[in-house]
């Protein structure tokens, strides 16, 4: 029996909004956003970004994940893995009994048609949703809107013959679904990291080169049966929603400089499509960034949020480029005065540093948090550094 899908929540909006409110909210962050996003406490200044943890799509996700619960308390309730990058969140609806398909132990093979599956805001594959419908289970659908349209694109481009080159992490579930969906329609695709992935890629558009050599940079990162020489004629760009912006335009730029090189100008706009396709709440908290370290005079930066958060990770190197950057997971990274936990930009660990803090003298912090990191963590920092600053 094919799946019920619910997409637009399960009418049980108010009576979670309570819940929500008493685990997420913080009245010492919406104090700090009505003075003009400044506390001061003694020596201590923080300046909030003006934009910065939940975005619209984490919230709905959130808010659809308890509604779940609620309409279905006698029900087995599940997630296909976390439903955003944050611990904390995760642990939460743990506590509230919804199980993790991801965690030991549970597996997509067990379900049945009397369970309920939530769908992550950055959605899931093809293949994963198949399984599901071919089980049965109710779906709880919290894919974001601003991920549904790179779908869209992708789509596009499957059925027009570009290939999508897809500007993200080949590991992030989003990425791996937007893939999934150029598959679905006949397209191939492609993703690529960073620079000099799209150097690889822009050499063989411009020279070509040798096939089993490109094939085995990309062996993860290419659709099945994908053949450079072919593939890569006709080419429509897209990005995983939460990349740094910045960087998507400049992968963009290479790509499109290499097709020009090949093809020309005249013809460059049949053999090349590019849609910018970072959400605008990614764009909003990288923007704030911009503005704190350009408008204010902050000693240091902090970033919240979990470390496989992307957005996240893109805030803390866009800050860790002009500041000291601590990318804290949770609140008690910040052990004391003297040490924090702290996982450093570019490093795959977390790690205790010293002296971080200055001991005296006025402190200017900068703070911000990705778009999976809920208030009250912001809220528990601050009054963490303001307990620290005496
Ligand atoms: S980061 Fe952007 S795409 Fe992802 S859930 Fe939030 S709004 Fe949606």
């Amino acid at each position: 029996m094919p799946s019920l899908i619910f997409r637009k929540g399960l009418d049980l909006k108010q009576a979670v909004a309570g819940m929500l409110a008493d685990t997420y909210h913080s009245s010492i962050v919406e104090q700090i956003k009505a003075d003009d996003f400044t506390h001061r406490a003694g020596r201590l200044t923080v300046h909030l970004a003006r934009e910065f943890g939940f975005c619209y799509g984490v919230d709905r996700a959130v808010d659809y994940a308890y509604q779940t619960r609620e309409r279905f308390p006698d029900r087995r309730v599940f997630l296909t893995g976390e439903i955003i990058h944050n611990p904390h969140v995760n642990d939460k609806l743990r506590a509230m009994g919804i199980r993790f398909l991801t965690d030991e132990g549970e597996h997509a093979g067990h379900l049945t048609a009397e369970d309920v599956v939530i769908l992550p805001a950055f959605g899931v594959t093809v293949a994963m949703l198949e399984q599901f419908d071919r089980r049965g289970c109710t779906l709880i659908d919290t894919t974001c809107g601003s991920v549904l349209n790179v779908w869209k694109n992708v789509r596009r481009y499957a059925e027009s013959g570009y290939t999508s080159i897809i500007h993200g992490k080949v590991w992030h579930e989003e990425t791996q679904a937007t893939a999934s969906q150029a598959v679905r329609y006949g397209g191939a695709y492609l993703v690529v990291f960073d620079r000099p992935e799209t150097e690889i890629v822009c050499n063989y558009i411009r020279h070509g080169g040798n096939r089993d050599a490109f094939m085995q940079c990309f062996e993860k990162a290419a659709s099945p049966g994908f053949d450079p020489e072919r593939n890569l004629q006709r080419i429509g760009l897209a990005n995983q929603t939460t990349m740094l912006m910045t960087e998507s335009l400049e992968i963009g730029e290479m790509i499109r400089a290499a097709m020009r090189d090949r093809c020309g100008e005249a013809a460059l706009a049949e053999h090349f499509q590019a849609f910018d396709t970072i959400c605008s709440a990614t764009q909003d908290r990288q923007d704030a960034v911009v503005a704190l370290l350009r408008d204010k005079p902050v000693d240091l930066m902090i970033v919240i949020g979990g470390y496989n958060s992307s957005n996240t990770v893109n805030l803390a190197r866009m800050c860790d480029a002009s500041r000291p950057t601590f990318h804290i997971a949770d609140p008690d990274c910040l052990v004391s005065p003297q040490e924090i936990r702290h996982r450093p930009v570019g490093s795959k660990a977390e790690m205790v540093a010293a002296g971080w803090l200055p001991l005296d003298g006025p402190v200017s912090v900068g703070l911000t948090s990705g778009a999976s990191t809920p208030d009250n963590l912001v809220g528990a920092a601050i009054g963490r550094l303001t307990a620290f600053c005496g």
